[in-house]
């Protein structure tokens, strides 16, 4: 049987590079390079080389379950789908919940917010974009109108200074990180501000700016406080471009260069040098994730680095913005598709008049009008919840308040590839297809709308997340709403309710390197630069807007006296589902290591290898420690990805209006050794 090579995109992290599958006797074999793609050129890193293991590890569901006397138990497709539509025929529409994740492709996201809507009447939907940029959002809305990457990944090798914030993008991004060497390798200079000496900060930043975790904004003022003393602010471009200045002028006219190296723990003169780099910079490019973005206090950290960039004019070219890194492949389209509480299709804000909209586009009567309950809102509140792709298990905050929760629902679906964490609580679970065995189209971390290839078919009975959902609607009597027969029909009706998607045609998108979004109409060639005239905003004008320092909503004491943080490697990803399931990723690193500083370690007498427990206010979990100088004394590191030693045992769910962003980044541990 000869081999065939079949071109898509790697399923994992939000870079969207291509690949190609190989194929023997219907069965995925291999990873070959996708050379003439222009993301990745050729190269991938380790999990997309490795990316189709794990569709034939054991454990994928082939069959639905449904529980029957405490035990999940095979069952027909007809029997699991007529009991949840016998469920959510009874239930009120401000019962039901709905989680879903950027795993899924966006014509899955789109027919599950248009089940939640039109079956069901609720905007109770939300997904894992929660705990990563749900702070991004009205961050970047307020100061210069979306909260999308402004560049293209491409188009930052063409910056001469970039500022990373928060983002160990080495191995997070490895392939955008790439653009940042090659920038580096043409004189670019590279600023990172990580409390860690990451192996960013070791090879590829130029400054490190290691500050104490939670202090951004007092770092980012700082920074901008020493721009407007030298008069290196652009005056043309705050002149032109902006409003707001005078008060964020007055607002740093008061503050402490002394007080923020105090708060940061930053030298002065270091945050001096970043400064002046950055604003004399031609372009200055900012990359962010969720070192910035995963805190309580979120949004005052990206309104401050977006009034860094609008002072000193990077906006609106290539190269330069406030980009924020997405997570997941379909890190984008889970916020275009509006399987969000605040968001129909499009970023259209629920309310009244959007829900007359999508009557109109839908041909339904009775949508819902206010915003839903977000994702933890709905995992304590919620009798019915509906989960789909998304494991809140491992990936939501305060594990053992999660796991009571979930256990107390009156009825828990759970849509998934294998069975999960999650999946062990659930009422009923259905097995779904994976990316490689369904087709459709996926938006990556600069817009970028991509197409993936079905390769193969899906095991046994698994289906598309989407067919499953148009078979419980019709179950349902929404037969005529519901009758999409492939990825391509969903897509059709995307472009018309997705103003950004509409000059896209799924055929247009056979090509490689896919188009970004915003395209207006079919000969419309894509945008890799965003506000190039003016903002997104209602007047089109950056918004300046000061941002105050507030200290993190759980600090070490005398019980609890370390800062704990969390973050991921390159080896796995989130919450490890399917590179936990990869041999050879899984032989790279195969369980939690946890950093802590080498003087903690000698206090405590705790040796390379050790078993050691962390405690917080909220649970305790065991792992293996991993002294090292390249984490700041009283501060703890550990990778997410391991369910057994869950990071989210430990954060806490503390998150207020409007992000709901917990504080995922910090909260307060004790170590001890055994
Ligand atoms: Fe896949 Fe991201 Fe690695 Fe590219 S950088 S190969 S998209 S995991």
């Amino acid at each position: 049987m000869q081999l065939e090579y079949v071109s898509t995109i790697c399923p994992y992290c939000g870079c969207g590079c291509g690949i190609n599958l190989v194929v023997k006797d219907g069965r995925i074999v291999g990873v070959e390079p996708w050379k003439e793609h222009p993301v990745n050129e050729g190269k991938n890193c380790i999990k997309g080389k490795n990316a189709y293991d794990f569709l034939y590890a054991d454990g994928r569901l082939k069959r639905p379950l449904v529980k029957e006397n405490g035990s999940l138990k095979e069952a027909s497709w007809g029997k699991a789908l007529t009991l949840i539509s016998e469920k959510l025929r009874n239930v009120e529409p401000n019962s039901v919940g709905f989680i879903n994740s950027g795993r899924c492709t966006n014509e899955d996201l789109y027919v599950l917010q248009k089940f939640a809507r039109v079956v069901m009447k609720t905007n109770n939907i939300d997904n894992a974009s929660r705990f990563c940029h749900s702070t991004t959002v009205p961050a970047l809305v307020s100061t210069v109108g979306s909260g999308v990457m402004s560049t293209s990944e491409i188009s930052v090798e063409e910056a001469d200074c970039i500022f990373i914030a928060g983002v160990n993008i080495k191995e997070t991004y490895p392939l955008i990180s790439r653009r940042v060497q090659r920038a580096r390798d043409n004189g670019a200079k590279v600023i990172l501000a990580d409390p860690r000496a990451t192996v960013t900060a070791r090879t590829l930043a130029d400054t490190h700016l290691s500050l104490n975790p939670g202090t951004d904004v007092a770092l980012v003022n700082a920074m901008m406080k020493i721009i407007l003393d030298e008069g290196l602010e652009d005056r043309d471009f705050i002149e032109k471009r902006t409003k707001g200045f005078e008060e964020l002028k007055n607002h740093l006219s008061s503050f402490n260069l002394n007080d923020a190296e105090k708060v940061t723990g930053v030298p002065a003169e270091e945050t001096e040098e970043a400064a002046v780099a950055y604003a004399k910079a031609k372009k200055g490019c900012i990359l962010y994730n969720a070192g910035v973005a995963q805190h309580s206090a979120g949004i005052e950290n990206i309104v401050a680095l977006a009034d860094l960039a609008l002072i000193t004019g990077n906006y609106g070219r290539p190269g330069t913005g406030v980009n924020p890194l997405r997570g997941h492949i379909n890190g984008e389209g889970f916020g275009d598709m509006g399987p969000v509480p605040v968001f129909y299709p499009g970023f259209r804000a629920a309310n009244k008049e959007s829900a007359k909209l999508f009557e109109g586009y839908w041909g339904v009567e009775g949508l819902p009008s206010l915003a839903g309950m977000t994702y933890m809102d709905m995992v304590e509140k919620c009798s019915i919840l509906y989960v789909m792709g998304a494991n809140p298990m491992v990936s939501a905050p305060d594990t053992n308040r999660v796991k009571t929760m979930l256990g107390e629902k009156a009825f828990l679906v759970v849509q998934d590839i294998f069975m999960t964490e999650t999946a062990e609580l659930a009422d009923v679970v259905l097995p779904a297809a994976t990316w490689v065995e369904k087709g459709g189209t996926t938006t990556g971390v600069d817009r970028r709308v991509q197409r993936i290839n079905k390769v193969v078919e899906p095991p046994r009975e698994a289906k598309p997340d989407w067919e499953i959902l148009c078979k419980l609607a019709q179950i349902m009597g929404f037969e005529e709403k519901f009758s999409f027969g492939s990825p391509g029909e969903i897509f059709e009706e995307i472009r018309v309710c997705v103003p950004q998607y509409s000059g896209i045609t799924y055929d247009k998108l056979k090509e490689a390197g896919g188009i970004q979004w915003p395209c207006p109409s079919e000969d419309h060639p894509g945008t890799d630069t965003m506000f190039v005239e003016k903002f997104g905003t209602s007047d089109g004008l950056g918004h300046l807007q000061p941002a105050d320092y507030k200290s993190p909503a759980e600090v070490p004491d005398e019980e609890f006296p370390y800062i704990f943080t969390n973050g991921r490697v390159m080896f796995h990803y989130h919450s490890g589902t399917m590179t936990r399931k990869t041999e050879r990723l899984t032989n790279e690193v195969p369980t939690a290591l946890v950093e802590i500083n080498s003087d903690d370690a000698k206090e405590k007498g705790i040796k390379n290898g050790e078993r050691i427990t962390l405690e917080s206010r909220r649970g305790q979990i065991a792992a293996i420690a991993r002294p090292t100088d390249n984490i700041g004394k009283g501060t703890i590191f550990m990778p997410w990805h391991f369910s057994e030693s869950g990071a989210n045992v430990l954060t806490g769910p503390s998150a207020g209006p409007p992000s709901k962003m917990p504080e995922f980044k910090l909260c307060a541990v004790k170590m001890r050794k055994g």
